[in-house]
């Protein structure tokens, strides 16, 4: 019996602290039986807040109009002298650069610096586009 009025406290003090769901609501789900009593709020909270994030798509990615380019380097390494570890195509202008895993970061200072928001990957076999303005991503 003492351990069913432990729960019942626990229960409460999470639904006190949940912005989302009122406590009273809460506790008449409990009772009714329409949430398991093992069921976490604040694990069904995070799992919401994860399928939110990955179904996202930008306008940008959505109305995506794919530019590919003949060119196969960065033009500002090879400028420098400097080497890449693999190349994304700007979807405003064409523009081929290099990624962030290489030194020189190309695709990224040329978003800083144009505002052009969206790159996919120039790589053989990869046909993923990148939004650098809302961190979101696809596969096209
Ligand atoms: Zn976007
Ligand atoms: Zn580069
Ligand atoms: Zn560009």
């Amino acid at each position: 019996m003492s351990g069913r009025v432990s729960r019942n406290y626990q229960e409460r003090r999470i639904g006190s602290t949940c912005k989302i769901h009122g406590n009273k609501s809460e506790e008449n789900l409990y009772k009714e039986g329409t949430i398991p009593e093992t069921s976490s709020i604040r694990l069904l909270t995070s799992f919401e807040a994860v399928m939110a994030i990955s179904t996202k798509v930008c306008s940008h990615l959505e109305n995506l109009q794919i530019i590919r380019s003949d060119i196969y380097q960065c033009d500002e390494c090879v400028a420098l002298g400097d080497t890449w570890v693999h190349l994304r195509i700007c979807q405003t202008c064409g523009g081929v650069h290099c990624c962030d895993s290489s030194k020189n970061k190309h695709a990224t200072k040329h978003f800083l610096r144009s505002g052009h928001p969206v790159v996919i990957s120039a790589e053989p076999g990869e046909s993923w586009a990148w939004c650098y303005q809302d961190n979101t991503f696809t596969n096209y």
